[in-house]
């Protein structure tokens, strides 16, 4: 397909077809008026708004990738105390990034950070870099992020696109196509770069941003209270509850899992996840998928998993509690199962392994669902007394 070039008109009326529009310069800058305005007046009075230091934009944007603002708050503030700039970032243990990020969730984004931290202080002696190509070369940072991160610190013009911003600019222009295929993302890349103010990007852009997250929402798009509704195709034909259409729709997949809580005395057993494992990098209790019927060839296929995964016998495991979660794409009910040591079978040389004590479990980074588990004492501690 042939993408159109020069101004917003054209592209418009690209996405359109035969609705063709006719928006000028002026119209554009009053949309830019508009938008900017509106944001003086309603933008949300969030932390990281009150910084232009790039280090802490970027820790707030790789944290809102994917996570609420609401949830985002709560943990911004902490991480910076801790790790206030990219050497001290640097300098920490993997272990302490991961602690400090539980909860959060997508941890591959904590990894990242860590591993760009590294990277920055290797290559561009600890200073966050402020070209396009070298922020776009650190782990975990896209175009989008890049984007972000250089307008909203330094006023640099890039473009952003976002979820937000997808769905939003989809019903500006009133684009029947899948905004995530191929043809729809060089549509509306081309359009967020179309529509950038020389100056206020970072601004700008954090106002599209706002008003997509604020206004126009996915299920209920608030149009009455819209600043840009003047020069929305979907609002006047009617179409914001059919646009943006995703044509890709999530399958998701149920599993089956068990974790196994291995008390020896007081303590219990930790593994460290392998980098090819779900919670790479975090600690487990040992977890594995379950596939087998009844209940005396569950006890069977926990005990030979167990030891396959750790290299430790255990005695008979009593089902505590079961956690239903998702992640992902992934539906998971969880067999919690508490179980005492017989026996070191073999050693396990691919996996990091250690017999912690209850009370110091918090000191270790958890999933959310071996977290819920290490509030479960009582029920765990209550099973029979194990021999140690
Ligand atoms: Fe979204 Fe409605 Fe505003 Fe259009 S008018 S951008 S659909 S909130």
């Amino acid at each position: 397909m042939r993408m159109p070039s020069g101004n917003w008109p054209r592209i418009i009326a690209f996405a359109l077809g035969d609705n063709v529009a006719t928006l000028e310069a002026t119209q554009r800058q009053a949309f830019r008026r508009q938008l900017l305005r509106w944001f003086d007046r309603y933008a949300r009075d969030l932390p990281w708004r009150h910084t232009s230091d790039p280090y802490s934009i970027w820790v707030s944007e790789i944290m809102l990738q994917q996570t609420q603002v609401v949830t985002v708050e709560r943990y911004y503030h902490r991480f910076l105390d801790r790790f206030p700039d990219v050497q001290s970032l640097a300098s920490a243990s993997e272990e302490d990034v991961l602690l400090l990020w539980e909860g959060l969730g997508y941890y591959r984004r904590a990894r990242s950070m860590h591993r760009a931290a590294k990277q920055i202080v290797e290559l561009f002696d600890g200073r966050f870099p402020n070209k396009f190509s070298d922020v776009r070369s650190l782990p975990g940072i896209g175009k989008y992020t890049a984007g972000a991160i250089l307008s909203i610190a330094l006023d640099q013009r890039h473009p952003i696109l976002e979820a937000n911003t997808i769905r939003l600019f989809s019903r500006l222009l009133g684009y029947r196509g899948d905004p995530l295929d191929r043809e729809g993302q060089q549509l509306l890349w081309q359009f967020a770069d179309q529509i950038l103010p020389r100056k206020k990007v970072g601004r700008f852009n954090q106002a599209l941003m706002e008003v997509g997250s604020l206004v126009c929402l996915p299920h209920d798009p608030q149009c009455h209270a819209c600043p840009v509704r003047g020069t929305c195709k979907a609002f006047e034909s009617g179409l914001q509850a059919t646009i943006p259409s995703h044509k890709k729709k999530i399958s998701y997949e149920s599993l089956h899992e068990a974790a196994v809580i291995v008390r020896r005395g007081n303590k219990v057993l930790l593994r460290r996840c392998r980098s090819d494992e779900r919670w790479a990098g975090l600690w487990d209790f040992p977890r594995f998928e379950i596939t087998s019927k009844g209940a005396a060839n569950r006890q069977s296929e926990l005990r030979r998993k167990t030891e396959e995964l750790t290299g430790i016998d255990i005695s008979l495991a009593q089902n505590i509690t079961t956690i239903k979660h998702g992640v992902t794409r992934y539906r998971i009910t969880l067999e919690c199962y508490a179980a005492r040591y017989v026996a070191h079978k073999h050693r396990q040389r691919r996996s990091t392994q250690k017999w912690v004590s209850w009370s110091a479990l918090s000191d270790y980074p958890l999933s959310v669902t071996g977290r819920k588990i290490s509030r479960l004492k009582g029920p765990i501690f209550a099973t029979q007394q194990p021999k140690s």
